[in-house]
């Protein structure tokens, strides 16, 4: 029975926090969260109270938004955007606004086998068929194929990826665009992952593709809470012209300003504050210098792994590692390295496990990581 008792509930606060994994011990190698940056900590903490959803009441969360739409959407060339709370929202806004927008076609979305589950979330939710086209995990769709499907089941809209959750593979945006111009389909850019390294590795030379709002492009999705450092929740979602936006808003007579965007209500105006706080304080700068950094160790533990024998390894695209062991399924290796207190993700299409570079991320938890992987497979 909880009979009100503050100190019982401290204890019980303090007894779960000494037992929480923290980001900066090294131990969380797999999840694609991080520590926030401590202004974002302290932002959000100082507007804890404010409702996101009300930016009458509270003027500082339309400024927050503009803030991070405009500093964020500069990196894609594009101004129209809103908050969301990450990835999963953004995909299924996406994707209600792709239907909205595009009624007469048939109730189909096209997409590769390497979308995230929340694309699969979206189209359960919304009742529509979702079409995969098998891909190779480690390879962009080839637009050739896309255009066939595209032609075959003439959906609403395509989904593609930039920078997949199990691999970091970046599919052919700009090709994608294209094809949505020639047959009027709804294109969104699930890029909640590579949103803020793409554009910064292609600057740098680490790699081919560039990201940006391309002709065609009709949404495209970036959180800030993974590469951002941004507390959670906090996720972007641009549109290429702002009628999509309005599509994206719901009539909500008693709030103050009469309408609501996105798919929460009352939401953490906290993470909208903190977030344009984080950028401000880090900067277009500061990301680039954290996805050079987050590249070359995620490639300093590529190297570290393929020193082991007994592991497969592929050679990272983005800083996520994904890997499998000759000894031991992928599964009974998450289950030994969860043992050991290492918690890593897996990646079921390859049956590998990943370990995402993630800002938090140093040296020295590579090393260790290392070590054990060479101790459980007594090299
Ligand atoms: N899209 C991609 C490519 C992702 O990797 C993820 C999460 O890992 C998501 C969407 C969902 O993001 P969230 O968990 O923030 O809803």
């Amino acid at each position: 029975m909880y009979i009100g008792d503050i100190n019982k509930a401290r204890e019980w606060l303090e007894k779960a926090f000494s037992k929480t994994p923290n980001h900066l011990e090294g131990s969380i190698l797999g999840s694609m969260t991080t520590m926030p940056h401590e202004l974002g900590v302290e932002a959000f903490l100082r507007f804890i109270h404010i409702n996101g959803n009300d930016p009458m009441v509270f003027p500082i969360v339309k400024e927050a938004e503009e803030i991070i739409v405009k500093g964020i959407g500069g990196l894609f060339d594009v101004e129209h955007g809103m908050y969301t709370s990450g990835g999963t929202e953004s995909n299924i806004m996406a994707l209600y606004v792709g239907r909205r927008v595009n009624k007469d076609k048939e109730n189909t979305v096209v997409a590769p086998s390497s979308i995230h589950r929340s694309i699969d979330k979206a189209c359960l939710l919304m009742g529509c068929k979702l079409v995969k086209i098998p891909v190779d995990p480690l390879k962009p769709v080839d637009p050739a194929i896309l255009e066939e499907y595209i032609r075959l089941y003439k959906p609403f809209a395509v989904v593609v990826t930039a920078g997949t959750t199990e691999a970091g593979v970046i599919d052919p945006v700009k090709e994608a665009g294209e094809l949505a111009e020639k047959y009027g389909v709804y294109l969104h850019v699930d890029a909640a992952y590579g949103g803020l390294l793409i554009p910064f590795l292609y600057r740098r030379g680490y790699i081919t593709v560039d990201l940006r709002m391309f002709p065609g492009v009709s949404s495209l999705s970036v959180d800030m809470h993974k590469n951002g450092c941004a507390p959670i929740p906090s996720g972007l979602l641009f549109f290429s012209n702002r009628g999509f936006l309005e599509q994206a808003c719901f009539d909500m007579e008693y709030m103050p300003l009469g309408k609501s965007c996105g798919l929460l209500g009352t939401r953490p105006g906290g993470a909208v504050v903190a977030s344009a706080a984080v950028f401000m304080a880090m900067g277009i700068k500061g990301y680039e210098e954290n996805a050079v950094k987050m590249m070359e160790n995620s490639y300093y533990l590529y190297n570290g792994l393929k020193n082991i024998p007994e592991l497969v390894v592929f050679k990272p695209i983005l800083p996520i590692n994904v890997f499998r062991s000759l000894r031991y399924s992928y599964i009974e290796l998450f289950k030994v390295l969860a043992e050991k207190g290492v918690y890593v993700y897996k990646s079921p299409s390859l049956h590998a496990l990943r370990v995402v570079v993630m800002p938090h991320v140093i040296r020295e938890h590579l090393d260790k990581f290392i070590n054990i992987l060479k101790l459980i497979h007594g090299s």
